[in-house]
């Protein structure tokens, strides 16, 4: 996962805003971390989530989610269940890219609209833009705030505070903190996600 340039993570955060507020409107979300991305996307947007076999264009690629927007399902990889199983947070922050892809790129109601797996590491606009959305999604920049205020961010113990809290990975927590500003830890360990 690329550092987030900020000029991509304006609008992409709006959007992502957005969709929290209207959790908070259906009273699928209360406000606090972690952010329920799971009853957010069968709840409030009505996306099925299902596991199933996905392969890449490109051999070697890592595929961790896709989405079909038109038959309303994000897929997680079935074949990668192990890398999940191994990394916390991971499969929150997959179904979370793929709402991105849904809320940002997917056109309603087009038939026939390729579905695109998502890999690690993909640098293309979109893929950045998805993972802007999920890390502003479950790691919204208030409660970030709220929750950092008057800690040392640099230390691995708060990171590892903070993974607990928003229910990512210690490398997205990392991001997102850097993103917003805040001190992190010298040494960048680094996980899937
Ligand atoms: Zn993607």
């Amino acid at each position: 996962m690329p550092p987030i340039p900020q000029a991509v993570s304006v609008g992409v955060g709006d959007a992502a805003s957005r969709l929290l507020e209207g959790a908070r409107r259906a009273s699928i979300w209360n406000g606090e971390a972690p952010i329920p991305v799971e009853l957010i996307t069968e709840s409030l947007l009505g996306l099925a989530i299902e596991w199933a076999p996905l392969v890449g264009r490109e051999a070697g690629t890592i595929i961790l989610g896709a989405v079909d927007a038109e038959a309303r399902v994000v897929y997680l990889n079935e074949n990668e269940r192990l890398l999940f199983q191994r990394t916390i947070g991971l499969e929150r922050f997959t179904i979370g890219h793929e709402l991105g892809h849904f809320e940002l790129h997917a056109t309603p109601g087009r038939a026939g609209e390729e579905i695109t797996p998502c890999g690690i590491g993909d640098v293309a606009r979109r893929e950045v833009e998805a993972e802007a959305f999920s890390a502003c999604l479950l790691m919204p920049e208030e409660l970030v705030r709220q929750h950092t205020h008057g800690t040392n961010t640099a230390l691995w113990p708060r990171v590892y505070s903070l993974r607990e809290t928003f229910g990512v990975s210690a490398t997205a927590m990392t991001y997102r903190l850097r993103n917003l500003g805040y001190r992190t830890p010298e040494r960048f360990r680094t996980d899937a996600r």
